[in-house]
């Protein structure tokens, strides 16, 4: 189905004679959190006594002259906030509209906002963008608009469109955002029940994965190594088989968003990968 998909939207292109949009990618910064007990991301205590600073990373794609964020990272409450190396914590130094802005584009031109999951350093900014329509997996929406919302799961961060009036497009399954097969979200659900990863097709033939949080850090990507806090093991095991594999087929660049040695797979900011 997915292939059948692809292969629609790549034949329009053909058939229409037109070349397909150019795609594009940013990385943006979308905060850093330091985390006193590692052991949170290992349900098999593999890591006692360590502790780790992560990133949070957002991602900008830009399709043709249509514009869409990948997660949209921590609140932007937490500018400038104060991390302590003992218990840990969370900060900003830049939004996400500080930094369209520095690209020259303006919160309303973003037409899409895709979330992997519906934690709080996913979703914090994605209110800087209320006239966006908001992609998350469907079981994830329905984890959000349960009551009481399920562990995890802020609806207030999302309150222009969960009870609000902001668009929403529930995802189930695959979904191949515009229908050409170059930016596809990925079924992966076991560290919440709906979450997605990314795959971004540049126009240079690149492709590159996003990990949402399907995995945390390199190691624990390369383990398999299964969060104390998932949802559910059995699923996030399956997922991150699954997307070990698509990154071998498609000889992807595997991009952990929380792992800072990965930061650099990308070009700085502000240049795109093409
Ligand atoms: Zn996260």
């Amino acid at each position: 189905m997915i292939a059948g998909t692809v292969l629609s939207g790549v034949c329009a292109y053909a058939a229409s004679g037109q070349a397909p949009p150019e795609v594009k990618l940013w990385r943006l910064d979308c905060g850093t959190t330091y985390i006193a007990d590692l052991n949170i991301f290992s349900d098999t205590r593999a890591y006692p006594g360590q502790g780790k600073a992560l990133t949070a990373s957002c991602y900008l794609v830009k399709h043709g002259d249509r514009y869409m964020l990948w997660d949209t990272g921590l609140p932007a409450s937490m500018k400038g906030a104060k991390i302590d190396q003992k218990t840990g914590g969370a900060m900003i130094t830049k939004t996400i509209v500080e930094q369209l802005g520095e690209l020259g584009i303006k919160p309303e031109q973003i037409e899409l906002i895709g979330v992997s999951h519906y934690h709080y350093d996913h979703v914090g900014q994605a209110e800087s963008f209320p006239g966006a329509t908001l992609m998350i997996g469907k079981r994830d929406l329905d984890a959000l608009s349960a009551t009481p919302p399920a562990f995890g799961a802020n609806p207030a961060a999302l309150k222009t469109w969960i009870g609000g009036p902001g668009k929403s497009m529930p995802v189930t399954g695959d979904r191949d955002v515009f229908s050409d097969g170059s930016v596809t979200m990925i079924d992966t659900p076991g560290h919440t029940p709906g979450h997605h990863a990314l795959i971004v097709r540049l126009g240079s033939g690149k492709t590159i994965l996003l990990t949402g949080d399907l995995a945390h850090f390199q190691e624990n990507y390369a383990s398999s190594g299964v969060p104390t806090f998932n949802a559910n093991r059995a699923d996030t095991l399956a997922s991150l088989d699954r997307f070990k594999a698509l990154a071998r087929n498609l000889k992807a660049t595997v991009i952990i968003q929380h792992e800072p040695a990965d930061i650099a797979k990308l070009p700085a900011f502000p240049k795109a990968a093409e």
